[in-house]
């Protein structure tokens, strides 16, 4: 995406309520339940979003059900012209989005901006379904007989997000869901929903007929009510390793297909060759961004000495010039996503100072640019962790970096692979041979050399390894154009003058 706008305000009144849209149109004015949406920066309740229960589930799968029947035969030009209109959209009105990412979630606009420019790069991705969705052509495998293959859309697919990307994440699915003919239905986390009601209303304005993409909001009871109900036939599901194995086996129990990414406790790797001052730059980046809420974030440098005590140094002298405060204003990093979050992650500061490893920066006590109410919690480093500690095993998924220190590549690699997440991970070296040696032995789904988020590109597929994901598809790029298709193959003769008579074989080339 290029040339974004500069932000513009999009503040809604503090009493209002985030409802669903269904059938395209806001849904539920008088919910029965409604959950708090927090602006982090301040610690105040900004709005409410109603929580769906399962017989507004039912109403909103019940629109997808009826939009499905019509937009699965809608053609494909069709379907990637209204994609193109809604890139347009999304790409000058980005600023809008990127507001309302920052009022909810906390991160800093230009990490907000980022994320919008991710979501519009699959959305550009799904406006090529004329060429994704080509199919193969045989002519002639017997006499007079052709085959050709297609791909068919499933119906209705849910698509359940988590908190830390709530434009992205959805935008990793929906897209090329619908461009494939089916029909969704978006459960954002009821933490920062608002990004998700505003995708739809573009859709809407980009001329994406009613039904074909809904929003409800809410917490398990929506999500169960989405995992058994007959309607939905495929779940994408990102969150937690816990949830994610729980919606797999609901969701496959059910009998739908399903996806479920889970959580991360992803490695950089930094060999003794490597530049120094390139890894310090990259642990920093990669392990405060977005506050440390990122699954690709780095939680874990793995220094291979004699490299540690240099490479500390560099990395404290960076944080000291971190500026942390209201992610409006200029600076670096925001709050972390809620009060209680807050409190787990400086938790695990106190736990790692009891468990003996070195506190060298602790971010308690920070300066802050912002209210004093926000939740917010300085950038912090851990030196000397071994993993056997809580701060090494748990998905911390704040601005904690752990320093590990390792003797040798194979310790280092060691320790990755016997992780149980396999989400990212990264190398930094100036030797070719060891960086080809680690991509190939490592056991992450997604690996960086000397690029330590190493998220995909559109084009190729999102995903990780062993508990980061349940299932066999990654999400977007082709991984996400079979997962939302079923292939069909077909056998066909047109009759001739030589067809001949009655046959009981089993079919053969001839
Ligand atoms: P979460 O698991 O708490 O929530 C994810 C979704 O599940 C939300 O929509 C939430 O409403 C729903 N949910 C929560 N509890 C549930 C329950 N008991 N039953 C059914 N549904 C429930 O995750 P989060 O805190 O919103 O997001 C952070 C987590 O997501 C981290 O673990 C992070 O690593 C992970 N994540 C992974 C990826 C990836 O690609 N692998 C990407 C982003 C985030």
């Amino acid at each position: 995406m290029t040339d974004s706008p500069p932000p513009t305000s999009h503040r809604l009144a503090p009493d209002s309520l985030v409802r669903h849209w269904i059938g395209g149109k806001p849904f539920g004015d008088q919910p029965e339940r409604v959950g708090e949406v927090y602006d982090p920066a301040t610690g105040a309740v900004t709005k409410r979003v109603a929580f769906a229960s399962a017989s507004e589930v039912d109403q909103a799968v019940a629109a997808a059900v009826s939009a499905f029947a019509e937009w699965r035969h809608s053609s494909l030009a069709r379907r990637s012209k209204i994609l193109f209109a809604l890139r347009e959209i999304v790409v000058d009105r980005a600023g809008e989005v990127a507001n309302l990412i920052t009022e909810e979630h906390g991160k800093v606009l230009s990490d907000a901006l980022g994320e919008v420019s991710r979501a519009v790069d699959v959305i550009e991705l799904a406006c090529g379904i004329p060429a994704l969705l080509k199919g193969g052509y045989s002519e002639e495998v017997s006499t007079n007989v052709d085959v050709y293959s297609i791909r068919q859309p499933l119906g209705v697919a849910a698509v359940i997000s988590p908190f830390n990307f709530p434009a992205m994440v959805p935008a990793w699915f929906f897209p090329i869901a619908v461009a494939c003919g089916n029909t969704v239905v978006v459960k954002p986390s009821e933490k920062d929903p608002s990004a998700s009601v505003w995708m739809a209303e573009r859709a809407a304005e980009a001329g994406l007929p009613e039904g074909v993409l809904n929003v409800v909001h809410g917490d398990k009871v929506a999500v169960d009510r989405l995992l058994e109900h007959p309607g939905v036939k495929a779940i994408s599901f990102v969150g937690s390793t816990p949830i994610a194995r729980y919606v797999y086996e609901n969701g496959t129990r059910h009998g739908k297909r399903v996806q479920a990414l889970g959580g991360a406790k992803n490695h950089m790797v930094v060999l003794p060759d490597a530049d120094l001052d390139l890894a310090a730059d990259a642990a920093v980046s990669a392990g405060f961004g977005s506050a440390g809420e990122r699954c690709m974030a780095i939680s874990a440098v793995v220094a291979v000495e004699p490299v540690a005590d240099q490479l500390v140094g560099k990395i404290s002298e960076r944080m000291a010039k971190l500026k942390v405060g209201d992610g409006r204003r200029d600076v670096d990093m925001g709050p972390l996503v809620t009060a209680a979050h807050r409190e787990k992650v400086a938790g695990y500061l106190t736990a790692g100072v009891a468990e003996g490893a070195r506190l060298v920066v602790d971010g308690r006590g920070v300066e802050l640019d912002g209210s004093s109410d926000g939740f917010f919690l300085g950038p912090s480093l851990f030196d000397e962790v071994t993993p056997g500690m809580t701060i090494y095993t748990d998905e911390i998924f704040g601005p904690v970096l752990s320093v590990v220190r390792v003797e040798s590549y194979e310790t280092a690699l060691r320790l990755v692979n016997e992780n149980p997440y396999g989400n990212g991970t990264a190398i930094f070296t100036n030797d070719g041979g060891a960086a080809r040696r680690f991509q190939n032995e490592v056991e992450v789904g997604m690996v960086g050399v000397n690029v330590p988020i190493p998220v995909p590109v559109a084009q190729y597929s999102f995903g990780g390894w062993k508990s980061s994901l349940f299932g066999d598809s990654h999400a977007y790029g082709e991984d996400g154009v079979r997962f939302f298709t079923r292939g069909k193959v077909v056998t066909s003769r047109w009759l001739d003058p030589s067809h001949g008579g009655v046959d009981l074989g089993f079919p053969q080339s001839s």
